[in-house]
């Protein structure tokens, strides 16, 4: 049986496991949670994503390792070898390098650096370990100074916001889903609606085709973006599976959990054309009532087993080719 170790075992790795499983893919997932999500689809190994002896466990005859959060010791990832690689890590869990890559192929980003670089207002964040908003702060006091592992960023006022999800087999082969859009509240994705109206699709996938080809990227990546009058700004990168790229695995004919699998195995990709439009609305917090969200027509529900706690992402609704009314439904439901 082929077996694939992840590091990581939230919501990005059961979804993978729930994709790999009908493929007769067993997984195993490393995670310092014993309650992590992914343990329904796969073995647990409970130790920290740094310790030796668990990082071993999880790569015992695994024929590939990969991770669904970014956030992972490098050094790690390079000892027990990783598909995404170690390259695809390293430039994803720094903001300033993820920003620099981007300017040094050539896409646009808003104005980063210190505050003297980016004027006031500005967004401060952290380099390392931000997301979903946290470790993020809004600065308009001329007086305010950078501590030390922090960047600032120009404020974008924005149109939109969009992401792209690719992904980049073995041999160097790439594929593209259709362009999404994107709206947070509080840093915190809420929904995505997608294909995205008159999306920038050939420019995006220019972008995420750099970026992948420049890391050696094996897997899934996604882009995030702001869409400013035509201009498109890169905002950052994930070298993984993606959030705005759930509505795929009701929405499209591969979703991108199996054609992450499909590029780190060595096996072909599968067709990530348009179809139809789909909504994909997160549940924060707390889910609302299974029975509330089944009596949606045409819900594709997806929780996923996580305890409630303000702020956490406990799962995620996509309606495929849906009407006004139900959509408005299912934001109301999700809060
Ligand atoms: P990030 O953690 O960089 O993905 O930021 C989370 C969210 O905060 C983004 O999706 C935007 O909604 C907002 N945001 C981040 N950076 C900026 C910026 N430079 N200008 C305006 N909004 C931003």
């Amino acid at each position: 049986m082929t077996t694939v170790g992840c590091i990581g075992g939230g919501q990005l790795g059961r979804m993978l496991g729930l994709a790999g499983i009908p493929l007769g893919l067993s997984f195993r997932f490393l995670d310092p949670a014993a309650d992590a999500c992914a343990r329904e689809v796969g073995e647990l190994v409970v130790a920290a994503y740094d310790d030796p002896e668990g990082l071993a466990r999880l790569a015992r005859d695994a024929d590939v390792v990969t991770f669904e959060f970014e956030n992972v010791p490098v050094e790690a990832a390079r000892e027990i070898g990783t598909l995404p690689g170690a390259a695809s890590l390293e430039e994803g869990q720094d903001r300033l390098r993820e920003k620099e890559l981007f300017r040094s192929l050539g896409i646009p980003t808003a104005r980063f650096g210190t505050l003297e670089e980016t004027g006031l207002p500005a967004i401060v964040k952290t380099r390392r370990l931000g997301y979903d908003g946290k470790g993020q702060r809004r600065v308009t006091d001329r007086d305010a100074a950078l501590a030390d592992g922090e960047l600032a960023e120009e404020v974008v006022e924005f149109d939109r916001e969009l992401s792209i999800v690719g992904v980049r087999a073995r041999a160097g082969e790439m594929r593209f889903w259709p362009v999404g859009e994107n709206v947070h509240r509080e840093g915190i994705l809420r929904v995505t609606r997608a294909p995205a109206v008159d999306a920038p699709q050939a420019e995006a996938e220019a972008f995420c085709a750099a970026v992948m080809d420049a890391l050696g990227h094996v897997g899934v990546l996604a882009v995030e973006l702001f869409q400013v009058g035509d201009r498109l700004l890169a905002n950052e990168l994930a070298p993984r599976v993606h959030n705005t790229g759930h509505w795929t695995i009701d929405g499209n004919e591969t979703s991108q959990f199996e054609n992450h699998l499909r590029a780190i195995l060595g096996l072909p990709l599968g067709p990530t054309g348009a179809g139809a439009p789909c909504v994909m609305v997160n549940l924060i917090g707390a889910a609302p009532p299974l029975a509330a969200l089944l009596a949606l027509p045409g819900a594709r529900v997806h929780l996923y087993g996580k305890e409630p706690r303000p702020g956490r992402k406990v799962g995620h609704v996509t309606l495929v080719d849906p009407d006004d009314a139900t959509v408005e439904r299912l934001l109301a439901l999700a809060g």
